[in-house]
């Protein structure tokens, strides 16, 4: 079973340790230096991360179409999606709020998904490997701003709370949509970018004579 690409490290037998970057033989099992297990690859990484994206995908739509925020005032109950939260804030003129809403709760967490979907349809194909990794570090870049999604809704709490409101209750909406974010961050952990360039040394349409 060799199914790593024929200049990688892993087709020598070497290993990274994922704890301190030391190069060691795999067969070696732990890190000399930090003890960490060694892996040549991350374990059933495409796996994983379908199963971290399908899920995502299904939590996506209550998050969506749930509402977020109860909000209990002298006018009354009510309860708002975040789309319909958006539409609010851009009919107050709040535009720049609005338009921040939308970006870190409609927009980045579809981009994401779809990122995450392109990166293990590339480990199977081996197709545009150069373009795919460039497409890894972008999504693991925007991941480290997930939590920015979740900083947004604190802050729409905190907006709507200088007004004549008298409490403010998250609705089942929001618990979805924190499981969005946070399997979108576990499902780009879980994806080993190097199955890239292992299927792209395999790939027939590839130009090099690996086969
Ligand atoms: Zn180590």
């Amino acid at each position: 079973m060799n199914g790593f690409a024929p200049d990688s490290a892993a087709a020598r037998g070497l290993a990274l340790c994922h704890v301190c970057y030391l190069a060691t033989p795999v067969r070696e099992e732990r890190c000399p230096r930090c003890a960490s297990r060694l892996h040549l690859r991350l374990k059933e990484s495409i796996q994983r991360t379908w199963a971290l994206t399908f899920a995502a995908v299904l939590l996506y739509f209550p998050a969506n179409m749930l509402p977020v925020l109860r909000v209990e005032s002298f006018a009354g109950d009510q309860q708002n999606t975040i789309m319909g939260g958006v539409i609010e804030f851009w009919q107050h003129r709040d535009y720049p709020v609005a338009i921040i809403i939308f970006a870190a709760s409609v927009l980045i967490p579809v981009l994401k998904i779809v990122s995450i979907a392109a990166l293990c349809l590339a480990a199977h194909s081996g197709r545009r490997p150069r373009e795919m990794t460039r497409l890894y570090r972008v999504t693991e870049f925007v991941g480290r701003w997930s939590m920015v999604d979740i900083f947004v809704v604190a802050i729409l709490v905190g907006v709507v709370q200088l007004g004549s409101t008298l409490s403010i209750h998250p609705g089942a909406g929001a618990l979805s949509f924190a499981a969005v974010v946070i399997l979108t961050m576990f499902a780009a952990m879980s994806f080993d970018p190097r199955l890239i360039w292992d299927a792209a040394a395999h790939a027939p349409s590839d130009s090099s004579p690996s086969h």
